[in-house]
């Protein structure tokens, strides 16, 4: 659902409105938005399902233009010390985050930051980051789906999404089977060595689990496996690992809370969207701001005012461990 600001936004009007937010919201001490995005808009990747690539290559150069100009892009490692009690943050802090680890954040999107002076965060999925050709479930049913995609992913994904975790998984293996097009073989995301040279380069990198569940939908035993397994896989392939999640799908539920109390992360990321302040709230449920297919400059710029203005504390006592705002990324 459209939040009241892109409902507003439209053109020169919220090109206006937008500048003047930027100029004149106060914002709030310590506070951060964070961004979220998932793939760019590229040639050659047809195949995967289209929800998750919203921006085009120019227009995430304007956005990063005006980030690197206007605003104060801060590092993971600056966002983990600030929760820890350290010092706090800059004003106007933004911290650019890339879910799931798909190639062309370091073919594409890495290049543009990296010539901004702007140092993201990769959540990867270690499973995917150990086996590149492994396909996510959402890529798999649009290929398996062909030209029905449009109009029988949207409610096939729900279905997906609603079901315990190995249904849900037996639903799709159904799926691409019944397509008569077996498993696809082709590589979508960085393996170990390309994440390697990218943390070398100084991307951040982190957990997002090994095979990408619904953690929500998942037995006990398999949403410990999933927090363990990842940070250690990462912890044995990096040099500089960060004790930071993001939750597949944004999807938590006081049982994967409970049991994320009980791992070495600090810090986690849902996709409820609005600007937190580390070390304030719940640190296991920090807000981000999805980067979708409408977000031009001028809507990126009113919701960094917006969000940087008025962060969310999200807390996690019994009956209150879901904030009440809405999931808007995959
Ligand atoms: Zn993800």
């Amino acid at each position: 659902m459209p939040s009241i600001v892109e409902r507003i936004a439209s053109g020169r009007a919220l090109e206006i409105a937008s500048r003047l937010a930027s100029r004149t919201v106060p914002w709030r001490r310590g506070a951060l938005v964070t961004l979220t995005y998932h793939r760019l808009l590229i040639a050659g990747n047809e195949d995967l399902h289209p929800g998750l690539a919203t921006v085009d290559p120019d227009l995430f150069s304007l956005q990063m233009d005006e980030l690197a100009r206007d605003w104060n892009p801060v590092t993971l490692g600056d966002v983990l010390d600030a929760a820890a009690g350290g010092p706090s943050l800059p004003s106007r802090a933004v911290l650019v985050t890339f879910d799931d680890g798909y190639r062309d954040f370091g073919e594409v999107a890495w290049p543009i930051m990296a010539a901004r002076g702007i140092r993201p965060t990769l959540f990867v999925v270690t499973g995917h980051a150990t086996d590149p050709n492994r396909w996510f479930w959402w890529d798999r049913l649009h290929r398996a789906l062909g030209r029905d995609s449009d109009t029988r992913l949207p409610r096939l994904s729900a279905r997906v999404k609603a079901l315990p975790h190995y249904e849900a998984m037996d639903l799709v293996n159904d799926v691409e089977r019944e397509s008569g097009l077996g498993p696809p073989r082709r590589r979508v995301t960085h393996d170990w060595s390309e994440l390697r040279r990218l943390e070398a380069e100084g991307v951040d990198i982190a957990p997002h689990t090994v095979t990408h569940p619904l953690l929500h939908r998942c037995p006990p035993d398999l949403i410990s496996g999933e927090l363990r397994d990842s940070w250690t896989r990462i912890s044995g392939e990096l040099v500089r690992p960060r004790p930071a999640f993001a939750y597949p799908d944004g999807g938590f539920n006081p049982e994967v809370l409970e049991l994320m109390g009980a791992t070495e992360m600090e810090i986690a990321f849902t996709t409820a969207r609005g600007g937190g302040r580390p070390g304030w709230g719940d640190p296991l449920l920090l807000p981000r701001v999805n980067v979708g297919a409408r977000t031009d400059v001028a809507l990126l710029r009113a919701q960094l005012a917006v969000f940087g203005g008025t962060p969310m504390r999200m807390r996690s006592e019994p009956g209150n461990r879901r904030p009440a705002y809405p999931r808007n990324c995959d």
